[in-house]
Formats: C-alpha cells, sequence, structure tokens
C-alpha cells in the first residue's frame, strides 16, 4: 500500500487535490481517470470564420519571460504571428488577450503586457495600441485610435479577478467589443478561466486559432493514428507528475523508453544501487505495475544500462560513467544517461515512424551532463519518423542541441501538452466548437 496525492481536475476545471492510498494499480487506475478526453479532436479553426470588417477576440499566450521591461525570449509572441497576420490579410480587426505570470487578480506594473505591444509592432511590421485595461472604455478609446483593421493588445487580463475565477459577467465585458471569438492559447487551454472558456458563451462564433489548430492536429495524431512503431521517451524529474501520461501512452506506443531522473525510481523497485539519485520512494510499487502494464500490452519498456554519476548537482562536479548494476556508484547521484544507453536508445529512434518525447534524459541545463539529451536530440532530429517534442524544459533542451528546425511539431504548451498526452480534457479545447469542415 502506498499514498499519493494527485491533482484531479473537475469537469468544470477546479484543481483539487486527492489523497489515494492503496496499491500500485489503485493509484495508476485514479490517475488515469482524473479526466479523460476523447481523443478525436476536430475543431472549428479561424479559416472558417467570416472574418472581413468584423472585430475578433484572439486569445493568446504572450506570457513571455520579461525582466525590467526586456524580453527575454519572444518564442511565444512569434508563435501566434500566422494567426494575426491570417486574420489581418482578411480585413479583421484584432483584440488581443493575453494573462503575464500570477498578479492574482490585482493590477501590478511589475506584470503588465505593455513590452509585449511594443515587440508585437516590430514583428508585425504595424502599430499595435495597447489598452491599459482588458475592459471597458478604454478598449474601446484604443480600438477608434487603431481604426479599422488595426490591432490592439488588451493589459494584463489576470489584473481583474473575474479572468482567473472564469466570472460570466467578467467574460461578457471581454467579449463586448468583439464580434468573435478565436483561441490560439493551447498553453492555456488546459485552464477555465474567462478568456479561455467562459467568453464562448457570450459571443455567436468561435474557432481555434492556426497555432492551436496545429498543436490540436499534432497532438491528437499521436494519440489517433500514430505510424507505427511509436516510440515515446519520457524523462525529467519526476515519475509522480507523469503518471497519468506514461499509463495513458502506454496503451498506444510499441516502446517507451525512460530516462532522468525518473529512471531511478524504477531503479529502485529493482532493487538496483541509486546512491543519492532523485528517488520516489513511494512510487516503487507505481513503477512495478507500469513495468507489468507494459509486459501485458506487449509494449518494450527500456530502462537505462550505463549512467553518468556525480558526486554534486554543479557544474565542475567529479564524474564518470558506470553501468547501471554497479554499486561503484555509492553515495553519488545519477545525472545523465551513459553513452551505451544512448546508443540502444537512438537505434529504437532511428527505426521508429512516430516519436514522442517529454522530459530531459539528464540534468541538461549543467553542460556535462547534456550529453545525453543532446545526442537524442539529434537522433530524433535525424530520424525519418514524426516528431513531437513538449514540455517546458524539453523544448529548452532541443533548442540548447539546436535541432528544432528537424522537428516535425514543438508543442508551445507546456503544462497543457502534458495533460493532453495524458487523456485529460482540455477546458480551453473543449469549448471550441467542432468543424463543419474537418480541417484541424
Ligand atoms: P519538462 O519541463 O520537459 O516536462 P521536467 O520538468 O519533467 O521536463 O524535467 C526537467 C528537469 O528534470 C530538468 O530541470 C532536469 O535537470 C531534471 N532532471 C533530469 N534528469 C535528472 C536527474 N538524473 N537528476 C535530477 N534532475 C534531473
Ligand atoms: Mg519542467
Amino acid at each position: 500500500m502506498s499514498e499519493i496525492v494527485l491533482e484531479v481536475r473537475s469537469q468544470k476545471s477546479e484543481v483539487r487535490s486527492q489523497k489515494v492510498v492503496g496499491g500500485p494499480r489503485r493509484i495508476l487506475q485514479a490517475a488515469a481517470a482524473a479526466g479523460r478526453r476523447t481523443t478525436n479532436v476536430s475543431k472549428k479553426t479561424i479559416r472558417e470564420l467570416a472574418l472581413d470588417g468584423r472585430r475578433v477576440f484572439v486569445r493568446v499566450d504572450f506570457n513571455v519571460p520579461i525582466r525590467d521591461g526586456v524580453i527575454g525570449d519572444d518564442t511565444r509572441i512569434r508563435a501566434a504571428l500566422p494567426t494575426l497576420t491570417f486574420a489581418l490579410e482578411r480585413g479583421a480587426t484584432v483584440i488581443l488577450g493575453s494573462h503575464l505570470g500570477r498578479p492574482k487578480g490585482t493590477p501590478n506594473a511589475g506584470f503588465t503586457l505593455r513590452p509585449v505591444a511594443t515587440r508585437l509592432t516590430e514583428l508585425l511590421g504595424r502599430r499595435v495600441v495597447f489598452s491599459e485595461d482588458a475592459v471597458g472604455d478604454t478598449v474601446l478609446a484604443a480600438l477608434s485610435e487603431a481604426g479599422p483593421g488595426g490591432v490592439v493588445l488588451l493589459e494584463n487580463l489576470r489584473f481583474h479577478p473575474g479572468e482567473e475565477a472564469n466570472d460570466p459577467a467578467f467574460a461578457a465585458a471581454l467579449a463586448a467589443p468583439a464580434d468573435c471569438y478565436v483561441n490560439d492559447a493551447f498553453g492555456s487551454a488546459h485552464r477555465a478561466h474567462a478568456s479561455t472558456t467562459g467568453i464562448v458563451d457570450h459571443l455567436p462564433e468561435a474557432a481555434a486559432g492556426l497555432l492551436m489548430g496545429a498543436e490540436l492536429r499534432h497532438l491528437g495524431a499521436l494519440l489517433d493514428s500514430p505510424q507505427r512503431p511509436f516510440v515515446a521517451i519520457l524523462g525529467g524529474a519526476k515519475v509522480s507528475g507523469k503518471l497519468e501520461v506514461i499509463e495513458h501512452l502506454l496503451g498506444r506506443v510499441d516502446a517507451l523508453l525512460i530516462g532522468g531522473a525518473m529512471a531511478y525510481t524504477f531503479f529502485m523497485a529493482r532493487g538496483l544501487p541509486v546512491g543519492r539519485s532523485l528517488v520516489e520512494a513511494t512510487l516503487l510499487d507505481a513503477t512495478r505495475t507500469i513495468e507489468q502494464d507494459a509486459d501485458a500490452r506487449g509494449v518494450r519498456l527500456e530502462l537505462p544500462s550505463d549512467h553518468v554519476v556525480a558526486n554534486r548537482l554543479e557544474a565542475g562536479a567529479a564524474h564518470e560513467t558506470l553501468g547501471v548494476e554497479n554499486p561503484a556508484i555509492g553515495d553519488r547521484l545519477g545525472v545523465d544517461i551513459g553513452p551505451a544507453t544512448v546508443e540502444r536508445y537512438a537505434a529504437t529512434i532511428a527505426a521508429a515512424r512516430t516519436v514522442v518525447w517529454n522530459g530531459p534524459m539528464g540534468v541538461f541545463e549543467i553542460d556535462a551532463f547534456a550529453l545525453g539529451t543532446v545526442a537524442l536530440a539529434e537522433a530524433v532530429a535525424s530520424s525519418a519518423a514524426t516528431s513531437v517534442v513538449g514540455g517546458g524544459d524539453s523544448v529548452a533542451a532541443i533548442g540548447r542541441a539546436g535541432v528544432g528546425d528537424r522537428i516535425t511539431h514543438i508543442s508551445t504548451g507546456g503544462g497543457a501538452s502534458l495533460e493532453f498526452l495524458g487523456g485529460r480534457r482540455l477546458p480551453g479545447v473543449e469549448a471550441l466548437p467542432d468543424t463543419a469542415e474537418s480541417t484541424v
């Protein structure tokens, strides 16, 4: 018997913690039942909307890192450009709404979206009018300043408590100046907020943006119709955050390659020496069940055979490569997969026709411990397989390996893509109407 606290989402998408006590199967079942979605996602897209002369509220994900008014990484702003250009070229006036950070329902200059208006003006090559409030007369004034066919960026939606509370009055106020709604914020689709779900009730038409459409198409294809062999690579820090993903993918993949800290809970369960590696002792039985499930389903579950062990989790720490059965690990910790594992995993990846990857193979933030992750990134990029990478750190690792342009789809939604792969319904997706045509 073990005990674990799961984050469970209700139909209305409130997240609450649920303590599950029981055997590993009970825990895995609870994780899996935490919110199934239908995998067949075909949502109406912006291509099906009449746009000319209409005001479109576009929910985007401009939650970018900003320090002292300077934007660190503008990937998310760039990712919205296809939808914005599409709408503008077809004669729409665009009202952009996003959140930034966690200002917790009150205005806070530290979380203003104003720098994004400046950056977006540069990227679009046309003026973007910033509205200092997300609702009310300020928005109308900004719209008349922008004129027909113009672009208005609203101030951080989370300056209003009604955004995260999904307050119908706030949703109505957001909808008021617009004629229709487009959601292009896949990264926020796992939250039921006023701008991601509530607003849909207050406008006659809604659709997915091009980025949202691409996310649903690529991630949906993984779950619905993957080309085989279908290989999943899972790593990262913890098993616990990814139980649903493991369980859900086990029902679909041909092979599951495990790396990162996650491997050490499996090792401990097998009685292998783990030293001070990151282990989740409450999940030993859960990993045994995962291995049995994999067996029963004929899924090849692979674990590292060698690894890099280090004295400390620091750049410059002494380290060496050992077989995973070697007790010489002592009280050191495992920080990366070793070259023999890389070779074996790379061969599986080379033979795959579909690959999904979430979670780095080691502590890739430190150069000396990034080799396994970078080598697998190369392997995924070189494989002829359709490749999809999701997860904040995994996407960063792909960037670090410099192979982003050889990956079929890099998901912009960190938590949202994991929830999707775990089989959960995303409220922001569910809120959108199904397509009349099959465009997604
Ligand atoms: P993602 O954001 O892609 O979903 P995670 O957040 O699950 O990925 O995991 C990324 C983190 O896991 C990184 O910060 C990385 O340093 C850490 N990690 C990977 N392998 C190990 C390891 N062997 N020991 C400790 N941390 C690890
Ligand atoms: Mg992460």
